[in-house]
């Protein structure tokens, strides 16, 4: 028996106003690998993300985690059966929570019954000396790096990340890029990373879905989208690398 994929998507569709907005996509993703959603600005990536979570429906389509469906047409389980987790790029740590509080926030029994998988997260990602810090104390980068690992903490099947990195500073970015990918390598997550830069995809991904006006134009690795793109309009979108 073949294992099914983490997270796998048939044919989505969500309108508004009758304009498809993502339309009838398809993707896979397996344990531990990271697919990049990338696209240009309003061709429907976090729309799909918000279907995948949970918190928005599509008109139709279907959605498994695990070979479960966790959206077929009125099977509607909510976001926090889903066993996905959600990371967005304004962070959104608790800002009356430490961070040790805002890292255990999703698991049971709060910081005093997870103690050690807390101090284990902050270690991972250097950041144990500010375990008893505020939000506010922290910099921009070290309010990533425990959003990072408050997402991570109940050990979600997938993790959905929306422009994770686009509010750094840009001295910054690649470094926590590596820092992040390397984070979930351990953590062997299924993740789907939304971008509109090609070189954080090219980067980060082990599978590109390129997204146009609503559509996967085009999917596999990096390396094969970047040497063979579908067409112009592709070719375009990756000609900026170097
Ligand atoms: P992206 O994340 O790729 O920038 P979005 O998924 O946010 O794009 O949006 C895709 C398109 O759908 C945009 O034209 C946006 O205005 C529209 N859209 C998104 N959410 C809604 C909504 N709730 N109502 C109406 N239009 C929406
Ligand atoms: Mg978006």
């Amino acid at each position: 028996m073949t294992t099914p994929p983490r997270l796998e998507v048939q044919n989505l569709i969500r309108a508004f106003d009758g304009q498809r907005v993502v339309d009838r996509v398809v993707f896979a993703v397996e344990a531990g690998q990271v697919a990049c959603l990338l696209g240009p600005s309003g061709c429907g990536k976090s729309t799909t993300l918000r279907l995948v979570a949970g918190v928005d429906r599509p008109d139709s389509g279907q959605i498994f985690v695990d070979g479960k469906p966790v959206c077929d047409g009125k099977l509607h389980i909510p976001p926090e059966r889903r066993s996905v987790g959600l990371m967005f790029q304004d962070f959104a740590l608790f800002p009356h929570l430490s961070v040790s509080e805002n890292v255990a926030f999703g698991l049971k029994g709060g910081y005093s019954a997870n103690r050690a998988r807390v101090a284990e997260l902050l270690e991972r990602v250097r950041m144990s000396s500010h375990i008893d810090s505020y939000p506010h104390e922290l910099s921009g980068g070290e309010q990533q790096r425990v959003a990072l690992v408050r997402a991570l903490a109940p050990q979600p099947r997938v993790l959905l990340m929306d422009e994770p990195f686009s509010g750094l500073d840009e001295r910054l970015r690649d470094g926590i890029r590596d820092e992040t990918l390397a984070l979930l390598k351990e953590e062997g997550t299924a993740v789907l990373l939304v971008t509109h830069e090609p070189d954080e995809a090219m980067r980060m991904a082990d599978q590109i879905l390129l997204m146009r006006d609503g559509r996967i134009v085009q999917q596999g690795a990096p390396y094969n989208l970047y040497n063979a793109p579908a067409d112009r309009q592709a070719a375009a979108f990756f000609s900026d690398i170097n």
